[in-house]
């Protein structure tokens, strides 16, 4: 049974959205969690752990291929999950909804598709972002190794905004496609990206967004933004780890070879030649993560009870209240200033090592990141060599914030 999204949504009300997330009520340190590092991964609801242990309990069989009741039961909820990905981020159709295991993968298989259907000669360019994380970079240094593609990349001033006018003049003949983050994970920024779309179709070069960090926070509708391929992962997004998608338009897909082969991505096998199945399934070899695309379902599901306008506001709320407060910190400096940011904060104090820092407010039960978030790059773009980040969720609370901030400010006295 497929389930469509409800019209009537839950009152948005911190304190009962908390008592969805079991691990929120635990000690660390013999102090309550204090959970602010939502950008590396966000805590599940029960109802997705329950999405998991009831398929493993009650429904676990092998999809697609089984003609009997419990292959059937599962094959369906597996496809139905895709059905609830394709309408959560507006695809055309559920062929272009790729289950890969998160957005490291889904920017690998394109990188690796794209380049087997020689997508790119010898010489070409891949403009990306000076604030890309390692995801969006390594990939395509791989695919380099054997094309030979530059990668261009785009400056970023020192609020941690894209410079477009930058990027609009680098785009030449050579430019076979653009890939950039949505959301920065260690600077917040919000990119412009539907102008970026806009710009790099005005001379014919598609887009992929590395949407890790946009799909938590805001709404993201694939048409509308025009985007030729959008990768995400669903652990970022309340789900369970080892799934994501990668979303492409079927024109692009149709034209691009298997990223793996084996086993379920087939429709005849001989020892002379294979043809391959339709899309997506002719990216998805071998047995897939079952539980987690069915988890990944059931936390769609879970935001889709929400208005994510009415969530996406009361995390700003969070992000304006603690950059106030982080701000008031005598030698705290946050590094990523854009206008448009969301809900993360990297900030670095004068003399202290973020390390110190993650280190000692975790004896708080403070959970926070510290180092270079996989992004060296805009690391080296600010001469650091890591930073503290501290990224929150719609179930954070100005309280938690208040927690960061005495923690910073006990640490701040321990080296003065
Ligand atoms: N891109 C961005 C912007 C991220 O923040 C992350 C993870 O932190 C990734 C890509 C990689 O995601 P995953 O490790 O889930 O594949």
């Amino acid at each position: 049974m497929i389930n469509t999204i409800s019209e009537i949504k839950r009152k948005f009300d911190v304190n009962e959205v908390r008592k969805d997330f079991p691990i929120l009520t635990r000690m660390v340190n013999d102090k309550p969690l204090v959970y602010l590092d939502n950008a590396a991964t966000s805590q599940k609801p029960q109802v997705v752990i329950n999405a998991l242990t009831n398929y493993y309990t009650y429904d676990n069989a092998n999809i697609h291929r089984g003609l009997y009741f419990l292959s059937e039961l599962a094959t369906e909820q597996y496809e139905d999950a895709r059905l609830k990905v394709k309408e959560f981020i507006n695809a055309l159709s559920t062929s272009e909804v790729i289950f890969v295991k998160g957005t490291t993968e889904g920017i690998n298989l394109l990188a690796s598709s794209l380049c087997r259907a020689k997508f790119f000669n010898e010489g070409d360019e891949v403009i990306v972002s000076n604030m890309e994380h390692h995801a969006n970079i390594v990939p395509w240094q791989l695919m380099g190794d054997r094309k030979k593609i530059k990668l261009s990349v785009i400056p970023i001033n020192d609020d941690g905004e894209l410079d477009l006018d930058a990027f609009e003049k680098m785009i030449n003949p050579k430019t076979k496609l653009v890939s950039v983050v949505h959301i920065s994970n260690s600077l917040g920024t919000i990119n412009p990206v539907k102008k970026i779309i806009d710009i790099a179709h005005s001379k014919n070069v598609p887009v992929l967004l590395d949407g890790a960090q946009a799909v938590p926070h805001c709404k993201v509708d694939v048409q509308d933004l025009d985007a030729d391929f959008y990768a995400f992962s669903g652990h970022k997004v309340f789900g369970p780890t080892g799934i994501g998608v990668l979303y492409g338009k079927a024109e692009y897909l149709e034209m691009m070879p298997p990223y793996q082969g084996g086993g379920d991505m087939i429709r005849t096998v001989t020892f002379e030649k294979t043809t391959f199945d339709d899309i997506p399934r002719k990216f998805e070899a071998g047995t897939p993560n079952i539980a987690g695309g069915i988890g990944l379902g059931a936390a769609i599901d879970y935001l889709n009870q929400f208005d994510r306008k009415e969530l996406a506001e009361y995390e700003n709320m969070l992000l304006d209240y603690a950059t106030k407060k982080l701000s008031e910190i005598e030698g705290l400096r946050i590094i990523g200033k854009a206008k448009e940011k969301a809900s993360v904060i990297s900030f670095v104090i004068e003399g202290i090592h973020p390390y110190d820092i993650g280190t000692l407010i975790d004896t708080d039960g403070i959970a926070i990141r510290t180092g270079h978030h996989c992004t060296q790059p805009i690391m080296q773009r600010y001469n650091l060599p890591a930073t503290s980040r501290a990224s929150f969720a719609f179930y954070n609370t100005f309280e938690e914030i208040d927690k960061l901030v005495a923690g910073v400010l006990k640490v701040k006295k321990m080296f003065s």
